[in-house]
């Protein structure tokens, strides 16, 4: 006997509503699937609805952080700038949104509080704060790698009279910091995006730094009509080689290693690459990733950089990153940070010599000082990676929650699904590529390939599909090879999971590269999807109802 699913209410549930979710929405249009997307936020965007911090912008060029699949879209939509700034990547997704019709199946203002499997119905029921109760034969999880801010566990936080912010969820309004003595805690890309602009408002501005990060300068301009219609021009094949590189972003490579050149040479190029902005600096040689004493020629390069910026001395060596090789912590892009410590008005207070011991009615108490304040502005960063989907803690088969499956870490088949999961997807899932790369060609890629599996599904008339234990152990042994390959893991990163008290220290994205990891993927789905069982859930449900 064959046994019959249940009817579900939607062929799939999507959660988020992000570039991920967004695209994934409109391909499963594209496949004829009735399908729910439930945010959290009021509105479409992801990291750009929520993120509205001062100074926020992204840091791979807007002709390349952009969909490519609508050739139209891409022909149509003008960036003002060469790094758009948040409100105008904002409204891109909004238009994203209207021009494919996707707000029609995006619940809004509604948090996904669980996701179970049934086993003997094949469906997911997934739960949300405001009392829905939905089922889907499958739930895709496009809930961001960087969406679940954290705010450090530090005495005292309720007591402020002030104002608190984080810079992850941040007020509509805006927030005016004239006249104000202001904390900014951290000093990670959203810290030193930020402190710039609020340096120019505040009377005084107090920058708490626990680890000073490398940061390169953006030079960002307007775009230029050339610039923009020589993208535009051979968009197409620039998308196309833009997926075969390691992390999905074009820039001058280099061809050779760092210490293959002279010192002389390679100061030519770091200069040039300086003067240029952004963070193709670390292009500029093959080896900067892998070996240490090339790595060291870029990050003296960017210290000596530090030195002649900042003024005070003793206040640039407190800014010289020491502890990490140069890009194994998402290396930081500014307009302005260094200089910012120039200003009279912005005092940097190091954590090293003197941790924070408490947050008071009045400011910030360190061991050596009070520090009064009228707000304090949180850059404390991400659960990154884990922390949205751990959230929701989904059950797979046999009630196992996904936080004890994870309880040493992130274990998934190419990032994408995870074993005793079955139809559950995860988009840029630890164990892809995601956060090392132009996230939006991750994004893309992985929606394509989840919805050519739908389709695949469809055509043969299975009903699910879970990665085999064998297989994922053997793409997280491979992960973890792959990155220990490299210099990335002797930084206590996010990545790494360092920034979490108590969560596992493992090394979560794919070192790989885009390119490579698109061909395994590729290859396993003409392979028949190799590694994965489809219809075993099915299977076990059918032998377990009889
Ligand atoms: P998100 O944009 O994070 O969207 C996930 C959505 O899921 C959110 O809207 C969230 O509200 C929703 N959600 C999560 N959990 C639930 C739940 N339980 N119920 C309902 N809804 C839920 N990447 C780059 O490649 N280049 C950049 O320049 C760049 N700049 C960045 C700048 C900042 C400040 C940050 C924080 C990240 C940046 N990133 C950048 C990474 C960025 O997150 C990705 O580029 C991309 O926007 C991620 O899209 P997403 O849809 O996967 O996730
Ligand atoms: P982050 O890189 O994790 O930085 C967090 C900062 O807060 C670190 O300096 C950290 O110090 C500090 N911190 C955390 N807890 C603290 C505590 N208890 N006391 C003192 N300091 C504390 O977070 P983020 O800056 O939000 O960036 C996260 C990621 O988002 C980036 O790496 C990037 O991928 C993305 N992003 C991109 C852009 C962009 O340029 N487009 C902008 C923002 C964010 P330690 O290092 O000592 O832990």
């Amino acid at each position: 006997m064959t046994r019959q699913t249940a009817k579900p209410d939607y062929d799939v549930v999507v959660v988020g509503a992000g570039f991920a979710g967004l695209y994934m929405l409109h391909r499963l249009h594209g496949l004829g699937l009735s399908a729910l997307v439930v945010e959290a936020a009021s509105d479409v965007g992801g990291t750009w609805y929520w993120n509205r911090y001062p100074g926020a912008r992204c840091d791979v060029e807007s002709m390349q952080y952009s969909y490519s699949f609508s050739d139209t879209l891409q022909q149509d939509w003008h960036w003002s700038e060469r790094y758009a700034a948040q409100p105008e990547i904002l409204r891109y997704a909004g238009h994203v949104a209207d021009r494919f019709d996707l707000r029609r199946d995006i619940r809004f203002d509604t948090r996904v509080t669980s996701a179970e499997y049934d086993e003997a119905a094949v469906l997911w029921h997934v739960r949300t704060d405001k009392g829905d109760a939905v089922s889907a034969r499958f739930c895709i999880m496009a809930t961001g790698c960087l969406s679940a801010g954290k705010m450090p566990d530090i005495a005292g936080v309720e007591q402020f009279a002030g104002p608190i912010y984080h810079t992850g969820q941040w007020p509509h309004e805006g927030v005016d910091f004239t006249g104000k003595r202001v904390a900014v805690i951290g000093t990670g890309s959203s810290a030193i995006q930020s402190i710039p602009v609020i340096a120019e408002q505040a009377a005084d501005l107090y920058v708490f730094q626990r680890t000073p990060n490398f940061s390169v300068p953006a030079r960002n301009t307007d775009m230029t009509p050339e610039y923009e219609s020589s993208w535009k021009a051979d968009y197409g094949a620039r998308r196309q080689y833009a997926r075969t590189l390691r992390s999905g972003i074009i820039y001058q490579f280099g061809t050779t290693g760092a210490l293959e050149v002279t010192a002389d040479d390679r100061r030519g190029v770091y200069e040039g690459r300086w003067t240029t902005g952004g963070i193709g600096i670390m292009a500029a040689y093959t080896d900067l990733i892998f070996n240490e004493q090339a790595n060291d020629t870029a990050a003296d390069f960017v210290r000596e950089q530090i030195r002649a910026t900042v003024r005070d001395p003793a206040v640039a060596q407190q800014l010289l990153p020491d502890d990490h090789p140069i890009g194994t912590k998402r290396i930081c892009m500014d307009t302005g940070y260094y200089e910012a410590f120039n200003r009279p008005t912005v005092h940097l207070v190091n954590l090293r010599t003197a941790p924070i011991e408490a947050i008071t009615p009045t400011g910030i108490r360190t061991a050596s000082q009070d520090y009064a304040v009228d707000a304090i502005v949180f850059a404390t960063g991400f659960d990154a990676m884990t922390g949205a989907l751990l959230a929701i803690n989904p059950r797979g088969s046999h009630g196992v929650a996904l936080d004890t499956a994870w309880q040493d870490g992130p274990r998934s088949y190419l990032g994408l699904m995870v074993a005793g999961f079955p139809n559950m997807f995860t988009i840029t899932g630890p164990g892809s590529p995601s956060v090392l790369s132009n996230m939006i060609v991750s994004i893309e890629q992985h929606v394509d390939w989840i919805s050519n599996c739908l389709a695949w599904m469809g055509q043969r008339g299975a009903t699910t599909i879970e990665p085999s234990e064998a297989a994922q152990e053997e793409w997280v042994a491979h992960g973890y090879e792959v990155a220990h390959r490299t210099l990335y893991p002797q930084a206590n990163s996010w990545y790494m999971g360092a920034n979490v008290p108590g969560k596992p220290r493992v090394f979560m994205p794919y070192i790989g590269g885009v390119g490579v990891y698109r061909e395994t993927c590729d290859a396993i789905a003409a392979e028949g999807y190799r590694g994965f069982e489809i219809d075993a859930a099915t299977a076990s449900s059918r032998v377990a109802a009889e």
